[in-house]
């Protein structure tokens, strides 16, 4: 019997299912999700849902009634945990089965755990978190009362943007970050040193090349009371969150015998190695035409466009992912738009004031513009994505004139 499954109830399970529909796909349909929640957005949960100013429906990226409408079923609270392709089942935790015609996982990610002995005690404590889920958020919300002790392990966008959101609610907070920048993974040292200057600004011990080697414990051992860093640092902690990235949920897939590399590979249709099987959003490694070469991205544009990639390939009508990459973060009075990737750039170009809050920073290789990152430039973000997406040269006196407008250079 013909019937579509969507593993992982996410973003991209989200919106693969209702893509499927919008595509012509009329049979019997279902998203299987662990989480107790319809799907819904994660960018909120270290903004405006972490400082407490929205509640958990406000994130469902549909009501349950949008999904009666478009006859689309929710096995919520229920895990997958075997694939057999052979006899195109899925088998649950607690043993029952079914049987799909297609299928689609959507499995996202994980976060990174620490590998510290600590860790595992750590875990087991009301005050140690990682941030992945809305569960997860309630429980550290819980401890943001003013003048508490927060102790962030990472420097990357999900750390600042905790650390933006707890300066909001007026918590004294240290951002350890094992690198010697914060974000460095993702953008240049300029960027890097004007959100360390804006978060020092705001409030927040930001320390950069400090590991964390330990964690002490109360007597009782259910809560963390410091952090140990390298050379011999000890930071009182009221509570802890951890976030040092993001793990793919592959292991289904693997275990299933697809093809599996740093995300479950798929094709530019995401189609993965098996013709019945797609893949979309987090947890896939796809071709980008635009980088040329294989990338992993963990980000709303691209789980909610390669769903669509995903679910026209398996209504019959397969399209080409090419999107160009691109991501936010709002962090404090900064709303930063990036597009492109800027990994491998040779010149860096600024267009506007760092001092002033709005600014343009440009990326180019050998002369080609390769990303953008843009805070509180949203027009000039929207030409910037025009431009970064045509894969060509641009005078880099011109990008840093401000009486040259963004515009007459765009394609
Ligand atoms: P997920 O959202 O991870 O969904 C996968 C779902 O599948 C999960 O609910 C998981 O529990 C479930 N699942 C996995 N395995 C199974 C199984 N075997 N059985 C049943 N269910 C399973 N992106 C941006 O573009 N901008 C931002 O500002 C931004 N901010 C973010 C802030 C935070 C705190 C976080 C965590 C992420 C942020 N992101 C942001 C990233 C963005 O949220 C992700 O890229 C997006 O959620 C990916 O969607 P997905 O559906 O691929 O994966």
């Amino acid at each position: 019997e013909d019937h579509i499954y969507v593993v992982g109830a996410g973003h991209a399970g989200g919106e693969l299912a209702f893509a499927l529909r919008q595509q012509g796909y009329a049979g019997p349909l279902t998203i299987i999700g662990e989480e107790g929640h319809l799907p819904y957005q994660r960018p909120p949960l270290s903004k405006a849902f972490l400082k407490g100013e929205c509640e958990t429906p406000s994130l469902y990226l549909r009501q349950q009634a949008a999904y009666d409408k478009a006859n689309i079923g929710l096995l919520l609270s229920r895990r997958v945990e075997r694939l057999d392709r052979a006899g195109k089942k899925l088998i649950f935790d607690d043993g029952r089965e079914v049987t799909y015609s297609k299928l689609a996982l959507a499995t996202g990610g994980r976060a990174r755990r620490m590998t510290i002995n600590d860790a595992a005690r750590a875990e087991r404590t009301r005050n140690f978190h990682y941030l992945r889920n809305i569960d997860d958020v309630l429980a550290i919300r819980s401890r943001f009362e003013a003048g508490q002790r927060l102790v962030i392990v990472g420097g990357g966008y999900i750390g600042l943007e905790v650390a933006a959101s707890a300066i909001a609610r007026d918590l004294n907070v240290t951002v350890l970050e094992a690198l010697p920048r914060v974000l460095a993974r993702v953008t240049a040292p300029q960027m890097s040193a004007f959100y360390e200057q804006i978060h020092r600004n705001a409030g927040v011990d930001v320390r950069t090349n400090v590991e964390v080697i330990g964690l002490d414990f109360d007597a009782e051992g259910d809560a963390v009371t410091a952090v140990h860093c390298t050379g011999g640092v000890v930071i009182p902690a009221d509570a802890v969150v951890v976030g040092i990235g993001l793990l793919p949920n592959t292991e289904l897939a693997q275990a299933a015998g697809l093809d599996v590399d740093n995300g479950i590979v798929v094709n530019e249709h995401a189609a993965t190695s098996d013709p019945d099987i797609v893949a979309a959003g987090d947890c896939t490694n796809h071709p980008s035409v635009f980088c040329g070469r294989r990338i992993r991205l963990e980000s709303v544009p691209n789980a909610v466009e390669q769903a669509r990639v995903a679910a026209a390939y398996l209504a019959g009508k397969p399209r080409t992912y090419d999107s160009v990459p691109w991501f936010w973060s709002d962090q404090y009075d900064l709303k930063l738009q990036m597009t492109g990737l800027s990994q491998g750039y040779d010149q860096f170009v600024l267009r506007g004031s760092m001092q002033n809050k709005s600014f343009a920073a440009f990326y180019l290789k050998e002369g080609r513009l390769i990303a953008c990152d843009a805070v509180n430039r949203a027009q000039e973000f929207m030409i910037a994505k025009r431009m970064v997406a045509a894969c060509k040269p641009f005078d880099p006196v011109a990008l840093a004139d401000e009486t040259v407008p963004l515009k007459t250079l765009a394609p």
